[in-house]
């Protein structure tokens, strides 16, 4: 097995992107079966445990308070209704359960304390727990850990360059914190992007140069379709090709050989053939469910029927990485510190995000 590569640079990433697709396929399917079992592919659950009300302006998000849309806004859940949910998740094949909450960044006090129970809750149901909330110090990153966390999500989202142009209130370089903070625990990372928010290729390219030259490389990488949302400030991008994420999902796989490639959002544009392409092109895990946070996803029921049709079998847990220990509360070795670290908050502002914030204030 060859050494992973960490000093990719985006003028090789863009040779590989833009291969003849028989030979871009065939290379990423050839790579993809030197590390991992082709049929296998896992399957996660995205629970949203607290929706809505983001003070963020992430253009292509529905939670932003800032932006008029359909999502109604939900406090915290509680432990037995995350319990509940995860039990159904896990009955329906699911390995893993990611808790997502629309926050900017973690605060140490009553609800943190709640999500790590639910971390310990879903870690003692022998399933990868995954968490999704925002930015987090290292301490954070710690506690996560003792209760059990097998992964904490973080996303670039895309290039540096192009980040700028999608979210103005916080900067690229803190989501870099954020992944390194989680790097300083036994937790493994989870970092991708969305396509088709009306970037250039060369910043698809931009975003997997960011994400293949951390050392080690993420665990898993989303690959997620924009799904453009009434009410967004990205609402009538048009919908990306299918064969622009076969291309994505075929250059990640080639770079990140170790790496779990999920396809994430967007999934209910593709047709079976599509997905079945995407698997073949190194593509090894999925969302399950219908909603992934706030957009809808195939029903498990049509994933099931897919995965028959095509003879993949969904991956058991801890595969990877062995099961982290829970730490009960009692027991812990980490105070919250209560910290209020200086997560950048750019000056620049991005038109079409503030347009849309104004319509939102005419609507509401
Ligand atoms: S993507 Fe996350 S941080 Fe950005 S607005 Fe949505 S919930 Fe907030």
């Amino acid at each position: 097995m060859s050494e992973t590569k960490h000093n990719w640079t985006k003028e090789e990433i863009l040779n590989i992107y833009n291969k003849p697709l028989m030979e871009l396929l065939y290379e990423a399917a050839t790579v993809h079966r030197l590390h991992h079992d082709p049929n296998t592919v896992q399957v996660s659950t995205l629970l949203s445990i607290k929706t809505g009300g983001c003070p963020e302006d992430c253009g292509y998000c529905p939670q932003a308070a800032r932006y008029h849309t359909n999502v109604e806004g939900n406090d915290l859940m509680s432990v037995q209704q995350v319990k509940a949910q995860a039990l159904r998740a896990k009955s329906s094949g699911s390995s893993r359960v990611c808790m997502g909450a629309a926050w900017r960044n973690v605060k140490d006090g009553e609800e943190f304390d709640q999500v790590l129970e639910m971390v310990r809750t879903i870690n003692k149901l022998d399933m990868e727990v995954c968490c999704t909330l925002g930015m987090i110090t290292e301490n954070q990153a710690q506690r996560l850990a003792e209760a059990g966390l097998y992964a904490y999500n973080h996303n670039l989202d895309s290039s540096e360059e192009y980040y700028k142009e999608v979210i103005s209130t916080r900067g690229f370089e803190d989501r870099l914190e954020t992944i390194d903070n989680v790097r300083k625990t036994n937790v493994t990372v989870c970092s991708g992007g969305i396509i088709g928010m009306g970037e250039k290729v060369e910043d698809r390219a931009g975003m997997l140069v960011a994400l293949s030259t951390l050392n080690p490389q993420p665990e898993s990488v989303p690959i997620n379709a924009l799904v453009a949302v009434e009410g967004t400030p990205l609402e009538d991008q048009e919908p990306i090709s299918i064969w622009d994420m076969i291309r994505m999902v075929a250059t990640t796989r080639i770079i990140m050989p170790e790496t779990q490639v999920r396809l994430s959002a967007g999934r209910t544009e593709m047709t079976r053939e599509g997905q079945a392409m995407c698997f073949f092109a190194g593509a090894n895990s999925i969302f399950a469910g219908d909603k992934l946070l706030t957009t809808p996803n195939p029903d498990v029921n049509e994933d099931m029927k897919m995965f028959e049709l095509l003879g993949l079998n969904a991956q058991k847990p801890f595969i990877k990485k062995m099961q982290p220990e829970t730490v009960e509360a009692t027991d812990s070795k980490y105070q919250a510190l209560g910290e209020k670290p200086k997560w950048t908050r750019p000056e620049h502002t991005i038109e079409r995000n503030e347009v849309a914030k104004q319509k939102a204030k005419v609507v509401k």
